[in-house]
């Protein structure tokens, strides 16, 4: 008789909790939806929210003050200096451009979005953007490089800079040569013995 009771008092137990777990879905059927059908449907994310960062390196002038001031070092500038016979161009807020960017890298993986390196920019080329889906299986794929140099440009840019450095370097030396050899006649003149006025006897040990 007992395990009758039991049995049936078990069949009551699931009856009622399945009623009690169907209230609760019935009464969310006339309340508003607070969950989003990701990745379908995405929040709107607030204006000043940062996520991954983007380079607009034509307005690059390779100053290096974004990278200064990142507080784990993930972005790694290498620069080469112009020379005088080349022109770079101007940016959009009307810097003038001095030096190739060969290398503008930014380990994502270790950024930490502080957006510190976004404030320093003059000339707002380096922004956070509202992407923040760039999950990857390998880590490398998360440094972005945004230098659009080929291995040629940066290797015909370092043989010009080169060649004009070595140029001014013997124009250098030849400025300097010709002033010293401006100078030694003068010179010479003071290290010549004064000849003896006429009818002053010989030193001794003179002959
Ligand atoms: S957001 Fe912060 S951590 Fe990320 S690159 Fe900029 S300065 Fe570095
Ligand atoms: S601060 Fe701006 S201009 Fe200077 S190196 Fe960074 S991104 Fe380029």
């Amino acid at each position: 008789m007992a395990a009758v009771r039991a049995y049936f008092n078990n069949i009551w137990i699931a009856l009622t909790t399945v009623a009690v777990g169907m209230k609760i879905t019935f009464k969310h059927l006339f309340v508003p939806a607070v969950t989003l059908q990701y990745p379908d449907v995405k929040l709107k994310l607030p204006e000043r929210a940062r996520n991954r960062l983007y380079v607009n390196i034509d307005d690059c002038i390779g100053c290096d003050q974004c990278s200064m001031v990142c507080p784990v070092d993930c972005i790694i500038i290498e620069t080469i200096k112009s020379t005088p016979d080349q022109d770079l161009g101007t940016t959009s807020t009307g810097h003038k451009k001095r030096l190739h960017v060969p290398v503008f890298d930014i380990d994502i993986a270790k950024c930490c979005y502080c957006g510190l390196c976004v404030y320093p920019c003059p000339t707002e080329c380096i922004v956070m953007t509202d992407v923040y889906e760039f999950s990857e299986f390998d880590r490398n794929r998360l440094i972005y490089s945004f230098s659009i140099m080929t291995p040629q440009d940066i290797e015909l840019a370092k043989e010009k800079l080169k060649k004009a450095e070595e140029e001014a370097a013997a124009k250098k030396a030849a400025a300097t040569a010709a002033a010293a050899k401006a100078v030694q006649p003068s010179g010479a003149q003071a290290l010549k013995p004064a000849s003896p006025e006429p009818g002053t006897p010989e030193q001794p040990g003179n002959s």
